[in-house]
C-alpha cells in the first residue's frame, strides 16, 4: 500500500509555467507544501524554445501586452535567481530590428518618440553590420535578451523543489483524483501547467486553445554578430561560441516532427538577412500552448483545480510576473479576477 502524503499545492507540468509557479509559491510561503509532477517528454515547448524576451514583437512591431509591468519585473526576477542558485542563464542583449523600407523608417521615426515606446527603443538608425542587408536601418530595442530555458529549469528544479515524475491522467476530475491517489498524493489544490496538451485533455480541452507548432535551427556561420539579436521576419541569436539559433516558424498544423518545409522557410528568411548558407547543427520543433486571443488562461476551472497555462510564444516574459500575482491569489485564497485571462472567457 502506498503511504499518502498531504500537500497544499500540486503543480502539474514542469515547463517554465509550472516550475516558476512552484518556485514562486515556495518563496512566498516557505511553509507551504508544494509538489511538482512532471512527465518530461521530448519536444516539450520549454525545452526547445529560443527563450527570447522582447518588448516589441510581431509583424506590426507592437508593444507587447503589459510590456511595462512585465519588463520591470523580468530582469530582477531572473538575475536574483542567478545569484541565489549560483548559475548563469539570462543573457540581456539589444535586439536589432531590421527595417524593410523607407516607409518603415518614416513610421518609426515618429513612433519611436512616443512615450510608450521610447523606454524600449531609440529612433531608427543606420547601423553597419558586416555582411548583413540593412539599407533602411534598424530599430535598436532595449530591455530584451534571451533566457537559456533548459539551463534555467534544471537549476530551479535542483534547488530543492519536491518533484514527482509521472503522468497525471486529466480526462476528468475523477481520473485526476485517482491519478493523485496512485502517486500517493493528497492535495488541497491542483494547478495544471501542462502546456499544449491541455488542449487535448478532457478537463481543459474546450476552453478555447489554438496551439501553434514551431521549428528552429541551431546553426554555425562565420560572419554573424555575437553581441546582439537580429530580427527581420525571424530572429538570429548568439547561442554559444560560434553557434546561433535561427527561428522560429509558426504553424497550426501540429505534425509531431520537424519538417523540410520548416527548415526551408527558416533558410529563406536567413537569406533575406545575409548571404551564404549556414551549417545546420540541430533542427528543433515544439508546440506552443497558445489560446485563441493569445492571452493566458489563469484561475479556477473547478473547485480546487486551477489552470496556469496558455503562454503561447512568450512564456519567458509572461510567466514570472503572472506567477507572482497568481501565487498571491492562491496563498490568500482569493479568486483570480482578471477578465483578460479568465479561463471561461470563450466557453462562458
Ligand atoms: C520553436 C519554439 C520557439 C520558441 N521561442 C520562444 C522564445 O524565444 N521566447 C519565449 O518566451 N517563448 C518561446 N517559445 C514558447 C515557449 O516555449 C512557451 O511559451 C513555454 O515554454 C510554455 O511553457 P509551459 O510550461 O506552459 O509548457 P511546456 O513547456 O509545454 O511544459 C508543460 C509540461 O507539462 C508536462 N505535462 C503535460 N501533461 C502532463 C500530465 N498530464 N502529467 C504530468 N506532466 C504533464 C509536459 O511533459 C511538460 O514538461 C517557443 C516555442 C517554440 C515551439
Amino acid at each position: 500500500l502506498t503511504s499518502q502524503k498531504t500537500v497544499d499545492y500540486t503543480v502539474v507540468g514542469g515547463g517554465i509555467a509550472g516550475t516558476i509557479l512552484a518556485c514562486t509559491l515556495k518563496k512566498k510561503e516557505p511553509l507551504a507544501r508544494v509538489i511538482l509532477i512532471d512527465d518530461i517528454r521530448q519536444n516539450v515547448s520549454s525545452q526547445v524554445a529560443a527563450g527570447i524576451f522582447n518588448p516589441i514583437t510581431g509583424r506590426l512591431m507592437s508593444l507587447t501586452w503589459k510590456a511595462n509591468e512585465l519588463f520591470q519585473f523580468l530582469m530582477p526576477f531572473y538575475t536574483d535567481l542567478e545569484r541565489e542558485l549560483d548559475s548563469q542563464f539570462v543573457h540581456p542583449l539589444p535586439i536589432f530590428r531590421i527595417l524593410n523600407s523607407v516607409s518603415d523608417q518614416n513610421d518609426w521615426t515618429g513612433q519611436s518618440t512616443h512615450p510608450a515606446y521610447s523606454r524600449f527603443l531609440s529612433e531608427p538608425e543606420i547601423v553597419e553590420m558586416k555582411g548583413i542587408f540593412n539599407p533602411f536601418g534598424c530599430l535598436v530595442i532595449q530591455n530584451g535578451g534571451w533566457l537559456d530555458v533548459p539551463k534555467f529549469l534544471s537549476a530551479v528544479k535542483n534547488s530543492g523543489l519536491e518533484i514527482v515524475s509521472g503522468t497525471l491522467p486529466l480526462s476528468n476530475r475523477e481520473s485526476l483524483e485517482t491519478g493523485l491517489k496512485n502517486l500517493g498524493i493528497e492535495s488541497h489544490a491542483v494547478i495544471l501547467c501542462t502546456g499544449y496538451r491541455a488542449a487535448e485533455d478532457g478537463l481543459t480541452g474546450e476552453l478555447g486553445w489554438s496551439p501553434v507548432r514551431g521549428e528552429l535551427l541551431r546553426i554555425k556561420h562565420a560572419d554573424l554578430p555575437a553581441d546582439r539579436i537580429l530580427n527581420k521576419g525571424c530572429f538570429i541569436l548568439p547561442y554559444a561560441s560560434g553557434e546561433w539559433l535561427l527561428g522560429a516558424t509558426y504553424d497550426h498544423n501540429l505534425t509531431r516532427q520537424q519538417t523540410d518545409k520548416g527548415k526551408e522557410q527558416l533558410l529563406k528568411k536567413f537569406s533575406q538577412i545575409m548571404d551564404g548558407t549556414p551549417e545546420i547543427l540541430e533542427h528543433r520543433w515544439g508546440i506552443r500552448p497558445a489560446t485563441k486571443d493569445r492571452r493566458p488562461f489563469i484561475g479556477a476551472i473547478e473547485e480546487g483545480i486551477y489552470l496556469f497555462n496558455g503562454f503561447g510564444s512568450k512564456g519567458v516574459s509572461l510567466v514570472p510576473f503572472l506567477a507572482h500575482h497568481f501565487a498571491d491569489s492562491l496563498l490568500s485564497d482569493k479568486s483570480w479576477a482578471d477578465p483578460e485571462t479568465s479561463v471561461f472567457r470563450f466557453s462562458g
